[in-house]
C-alpha cells in the first residue's frame, strides 16, 4: 500500500518554504536587533520568562547520529540518544545555537539529562530546575513555582535584566494566543483523509519557534487558504481506507524522522503526534490574568504531562483526548533506546489504547541510525496488512 504524494508547497513562497532558510532569516534578524539567546532542552522550560526579559529561547540540537560517536567517547553508549547527540553537538562545536546561546535552561527530568548538563555546565551560565515528578503531591505547585522564581532570579542576574509582571502577563497572552492558533490548525488532521502529510505537519509546528502571534496568524492564514483549496479540490493525503496513526512516545526529530516517514511509505496517514516535538505542549493554556503570572506559568508547564511524572494520569488523560478528535486506527510508540521513563510507561499506554479505546498497537525502540529501518518497516507493514 502507499500513499500518494500531495503537491506543495504548503508554506508559500511568500512566506518561503523552506524551514531552514525560515529559521536562518529569524536568527539573523534577532542578532540584528542584538537580542541575547537562551538554550533550552525541553518543555518545561517555562520560555515566557525569556522573551518578557527580551532574550531569545531557542531549542539546541538534539537529534543527529552524526554527533553521536563524539559523544560517545565521553559519555556510556547505552545512553538515550537524544543525550548523546546533544552533547555530541556541543563537544563538536557544531550546534550554532549552543555557540549563540548566552545561558542555558535544564532541567531534572531524566537522569541522563540531568548528568549531562553538569558536563557542559562550565562552558556557559547554565541554570538546572529541580523539577518535582510527584503531580499529584499537594505541595507541588508551589515547589515548582519556587524553581520558576529561582529561574527568574537567575536570569535577571545573569542578563542584568528585569522580567517585570506586566511584560509577563504579556508574553503568557502571546503564547496562548499561538497555542490556540496551532490547536487550531491540527483540525484539519481530523479530516478523514487529511489534506497534509506529517512533514508538513511539523513544519507548521516549527512556525512556533520563529514567529510572534501577529505573524503566525498571517501565515496560518495562508495555509489554511492552501489547504481550503486542496480540499476543495480532493486533493488529501493517503485515502479514506488509509490507516490512520496516532505516534505517541518520546519526541521525534531529525534522525528518528525515518519512523514518520516508515510509517507514511508503509500507507499509513499520521493523524496526531503525541510526543513534545508534535501536539502534547499546544493544548495547554496559561491562566491570564491572575495577578501572579510567575505562578500562573509554573502551574501551567506542570501540567506537562512527560513520561517523568509518577504517576502520569495526565499522559492518559491527553491521549484519550487526542483519540477522541483525531480517531486513529492504530497506535504506534516510539520509544528511544535506553529511555527508561517511556520505555516502561510503554506498556500502560499500550495497554490503554487497547483495552480502553480497542486500537491495534506497536512499540518500536529506536536510536538515530538506520540500521534498524528494514526491521521496523517489517513491523509497520505487518500491523498494516493485520487491520
Ligand atoms: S519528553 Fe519530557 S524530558 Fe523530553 S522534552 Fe518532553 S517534557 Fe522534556
Ligand atoms: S528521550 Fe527519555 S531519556 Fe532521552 S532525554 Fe528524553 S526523557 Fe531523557
Amino acid at each position: 500500500m502507499t500513499v500518494s504524494n500531495i503537491p506543495g508547497p504548503l508554506i508559500n513562497d511568500r512566506y518561503k518554504s523552506d524551514p531552514v532558510g525560515r529559521f536562518l532569516d529569524f536568527i539573523l534578524k534577532k542578532r540584528e536587533q542584538e537580542l541575547p539567546f537562551v538554550g533550552l532542552y525541553c518543555g518545561y522550560a517555562p520560555v515566557e520568562l525569556i522573551r518578557a526579559m527580551g532574550a531569545v529561547p531557542v531549542s539546541l540540537c538534539a537529534s543527529s547520529q552524526r554527533t553521536i560517536p563524539a559523544a560517545e567517547a565521553v559519555l556510556p553508549a547505552n545512553l538515550c540518544p537524544l543525550i548523546k547527540s546533544s552533547f555530541g553537538f556541543i563537544r563538536t562545536n557544531t550546534c550554532l545555537l549552543f555557540e549563540l546561546s548566552e545561558a542555558v535552561i535544564g532541567e531534572t527530568t531524566c537522569d541522563g539529562k540531568k548528568k549531562m548538563f553538569e558536563l557542559i555546565s562550565h562552558l556557559k551560565p547554565t541554570h538546572v530546575m529541580d523539577l518535582p515528578q510527584l503531580p499529584d503531591e499537594e505541595d507541588v505547585r508551589e515547589r515548582w513555582t519556587e524553581m520558576v522564581s529561582k529561574l527568574k532570579i537567575f536570569l535577571e542576574t545573569t542578563f542584568q535584566a528585569n522580567i517585570a509582571a506586566d511584560r509577563l502577563e504579556a508574553e503568557i497572552r502571546e503564547t496562548n494566543k499561538k497555542c490556540g492558533l496551532i490547536d487550531g490548525f491540527f483540525d484539519y488532521m481530523t479530516l478523514h483523509p487529511p489534506p497534509l502529510n506529517c512533514q508538513e505537519l511539523y513544519d507548521v509546528i516549527g512556525l512556533d519557534a520563529v514567529t510572534n502571534s501577529g505573524e503566525l496568524q498571517a501565515l496560518m492564514a495562508g495555509i489554511s487558504r492552501t489547504l481550503d483549496e486542496r480540499i476543495a479540490a480532493g486533493i488529501c493525503f493517503g485515502t479514506p481506507a488509509s490507516p490512520r496513526v496516532l505516534v505517541s512516545g518520546c519526541p521525534i526529530g531529525g534522525d528518528s524522522g525515518k519512523v514518520i516517514r516508515i510509517i507514511e511509505e508503509a500507507g499509513g496517514v499520521i493523524v496526531a503526534l503525541e510526543a513534545c516535538s508534535g501536539m502534547k505542549g499546544y493544548s495547554i493554556r496559561i491562566e491570564e490574568g491572575t495577578g501572579d503570572p510567575l505562578r500562573a506559568v509554573a502551574e501551567a508547564t506542570l501540567k506537562i504531562p512527560c513520561s517523568c511524572m509518577t504517576p502520569n494520569g495526565g499522559r492518559l488523560a491527553m491521549l484519550d483526548k487526542m483519540i477522541r478528535r483525531f480517531r486513529p486506527d492504530v497506535v504506534i510508540d516510539v520509544v528511544l533506546h535506553a529511555c527508561h521513563a517511556y520505555n516502561v510507561e510503554s506498556y500502560k499506554i499500550m495497554k490503554h489504547a487497547q483495552y480502553r479505546h480497542g486500537l491495534p498497537c506497536l512499540k518500536i525502540e529506536t536510536d538515530y541510525s538506520d540500521g534498524d529501518v528494514e526491521q521496523i518497516r517489517t513491523r509497520v507493514e505487518a500491523l498494516f496488512d493485520s487491520l
